[in-house]
């Protein structure tokens, strides 16, 4: 018999409203074989079909919903899913510096794949995903032929799938470290040691809004990693760029990056805890003309959100008092638990705190190679919102 998941009452409005996720809650029974990692069918409790997804019972996610179809999951259906992906880049994209594969947003719940020159890196966070991991390495060949395939998966979120988390050669060659072009800007990128995926693309298009903002001026990047916002601030014609980072990697690996593109004169990354920097020279009364915060997910659950908010907010508050009037802030949060309209509050309270009058040039998100769903909020996941003191 196939294996079957049924909801109980009301529970298929979600799916209905295509929300990516059943949640083991929302289950009253399944029939048939349900092993974890298999493809089950899902229905309502009055036995409408629903569609097919991914079953895991150890995980608060049960189902991932595939498709809403009365189709087979197969080889040709995943194989026409990483197509369609890769279409719809294509129309928009450098398929040598992008997401190729964004998860939900792709109907390829829990898969990632990043793009960087001729290497694929791979995340696969769920264990139904995983089933199709070796077929996913075969088509991606097939589709692009890159010279080599690394997987991510060291995330501890594949615990909760009772996965383990592992890296290592998925296909072909992949170096320790090569270069990729992003905006026309060269980075080296570290795939098998890096951060995630060991470049963030997400801000690829936020990068390139600054370019009007920066020319002749003095910049300040907080968080710079291996330095992408500050190398477009030096491309795009910046007097000096100041980067910082807590990590002694990160600043190595940017100044590198600096180095590489002939602009080591005019862009330097200084190691420090950015809170600390910010309240010393702020202290100091040292003023820049833009400063961008590009912090690391200060809160990863809902729980921990006030101090989150906290964190954000004082960093915002420092930098707007180190702006002088006309002066730019460039101020991102990556946490899916900051809402745009909670992280648009602590801006305004943060303005309000440090007696500004601000005024808003664009509120940005991810890039386009990481399409939100309007059905699921999780996948809007980052704010980006360029602003200016009027004084
Ligand atoms: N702006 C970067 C991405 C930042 S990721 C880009 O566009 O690529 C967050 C970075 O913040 C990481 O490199 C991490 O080392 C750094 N970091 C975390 N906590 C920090 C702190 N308190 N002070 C300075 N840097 C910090």
């Amino acid at each position: 018999m196939s294996a079957k998941v049924i909801l109980f009452p009301g529970k298929e409005k979600r799916v209905f409203g295509r929300h990516p996720w059943i949640f083991r809650s929302d289950i009253e029974k399944t029939t048939g074989s349900c092993e974890p990692g298999d493809i089950v069918s899902v229905y309502a409790a009055n036995h409408r079909f629903l569609g097919r997804g991914f079953y895991n019972p150890q995980s608060q996610i049960a189902v991932r919903m595939m498709t809403y179809e009365d189709e087979e999951v197969d080889r040709d259906f995943i194989a026409r899913r990483i197509r369609e992906a890769i279409a719809y880049r294509k129309t928009f994209a450098d398929l040598k510096s992008c997401r190729l594969i964004f998860a939900e947003s792709d109907r390829l719940p829990a898969l990632i794949v990043d793009a960087f020159d001729d290497i694929l890196v791979l995340q696969c966070l769920a264990l139904g995903m995983e089933r199709f991991k070796s077929m996913v390495v075969e088509i991606l060949v097939e589709e692009l032929q890159p010279r080599g395939i690394w997987e991510r998966d060291d995330v501890p979120v594949r615990r909760l799938e009772g996965l383990d988390m592992i890296t290592g050669l998925l296909y072909g060659e992949v170096p320790d470290r090569f270069i990729f072009r992003e905006n026309g800007i060269q980075f080296y990128v570290d795939v098998k040691e890096g951060q995630k995926t060991g470049f963030f693309l997400d801000q690829k298009e936020n990068r390139a809004a600054i370019a009007p903002f920066v020319r002749d001026k003095e910049v300040l990047d907080c968080f710079s990693h291996t330095g992408s916002f500050a190398l477009h601030a030096g491309h795009y014609g910046a007097a000096s760029v100041t980067g910082v980072d807590i990590s002694d990697y990160a600043c190595v690996f940017a100044t590198e990056n600096a180095r590489l593109n002939g602009l080591d004169d005019r862009v330097h990354f200084e190691e420090a805890n950015a809170f600390d920097y910010l309240s010393e020279k702020s202290r100091a009364h040292r003023q820049f003309d833009v400063i961008i915060l590009d912090p690391p997910a200060f809160t990863k659950s809902r729980a921990t959100i006030d101090s989150a908010v906290r964190g954000y907010k004082e960093i915002n508050l420092r930098a707007m008092k180190m702006l002088p009037p006309g002066g730019i802030l460039v101020t991102c949060s990556c946490s899916q638990h900051m809402t745009p309209g909670l992280f648009q509050k602590m801006i305004s309270d943060a303005a309000r705190d440090a007696k500004v009058l601000l005024r808003q040039i664009e509120f940005r998100t991810q890039g386009k190679d990481h399409p939100i769903l309007p059905s699921a909020p999780e996948t809007h996941y980052l704010k980006c919102g360029l602003y200016q003191i009027l004084g």
